[in-house]
């Protein structure tokens, strides 16, 4: 991709699953980054099988002290900031009638006031120095109903329409989009669905297999590159094609 080479890169959520694979291919393109992750052991394990990151930050996204730490702690391993990659997220599979509160905001806080807190300290730096290109982490669970997801429906929702409300206000000198994934088999998927849930996935989606964490890496590092430098204020689905059909989808 062109114009990653040197780029400074913040990943949240990067000690695994999807944010580590992108941490993986960012340092392929050349660029310097920083893994932010609540998981102080996953930010250990990552810094040693990604011996090129520029450093790791344990930090909890929904915890705005701790983002403004953070943010401190980037400011003397990057110097600045030109790509965020706001993915840390958390997923709760539950009946709607059974969500309590307590659930409902421990989803929100992390997948919306997180990816808030997260993209508006780094607007600022970003703002400060050259510009930049934020790409927040939603899920085609934003876009379509389904079963058990009430909460984190609304939260991946909230993420699209927060964008493009960030992409008009930060135009010119930062662009925001959006990541939709489906099915991609990571821990998360993993932890929360049974052998026969992941086979009925798969036969959900067209292409006829689950996504890898690297095919949804590829699509953030085209985003962030000078390719896409006229893209803004867009989501952008990888998903095998599970929703192309829209309700003809939904077997
Ligand atoms: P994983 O659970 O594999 O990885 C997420 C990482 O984020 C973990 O290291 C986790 O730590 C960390 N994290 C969780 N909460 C916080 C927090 N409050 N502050 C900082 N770090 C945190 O998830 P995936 O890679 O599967 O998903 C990444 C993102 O992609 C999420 O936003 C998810 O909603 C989204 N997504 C995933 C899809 C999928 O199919 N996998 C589909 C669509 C969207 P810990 O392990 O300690 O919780």
């Amino acid at each position: 991709m062109r114009g990653l080479k040197e780029k400074r890169v913040l990943i949240t959520g990067g000690a695994t699953g999807i944010g580590a694979a992108t941490a993986a291919r960012f340092l392929e393109e050349g660029s310097r980054v920083v893994v932010l992750d609540c998981d102080d052991e996953g930010c250990r394990r990552i810094k040693k099988e990604l011996p090129g990151l520029a450093g790791t930050i344990c930090a909890d996204v929904s915890n705005k002290e701790e983002v403004d730490r953070a943010f401190q702690e980037l400011d003397g391993l990057l110097k600045g900031l030109n790509v965020l990659i706001n993915n840390a997220g958390i997923s709760l599979r539950k009946p709607f009638v059974d969500i309590t509160l307590d659930d409902w905001c421990r989803v929100m806080d992390v997948n919306l006031k997180g990816v808030f807190y997260v993209a508006q300290q780094a607007a600022r730096l970003m703002d400060e120095g050259e510009g930049g290109v934020i790409l927040n982490m939603g899920s085609t669970n934003a876009l379509v109903g389904s079963h058990y997801y009430a909460s984190y429906n609304a939260s991946k929702a909230g993420v699209v329409e927060l964008s493009r409300s960030m992409a008009l206000e930060l135009a010119p000198k930062i662009r925001v989009n959006v990541v939709c994934p489906g099915f991609i088999l990571t821990v998360m998927q993993k932890a929360e669905y049974t052998p026969k849930m992941l086979r009925t996935c798969e036969g959900k989606v067209p292409l006829g297999r689950l996504g890898s964490p690297d095919e949804v890496s590829a699509l953030f590092a085209f985003l962030a590159s000078d390719d896409a430098k006229f893209i803004t204020g867009q989501y952008f689905v990888i998903d095998g094609g599970e929703i192309a059909g829209g309700l003809a989808s939904q077997k």
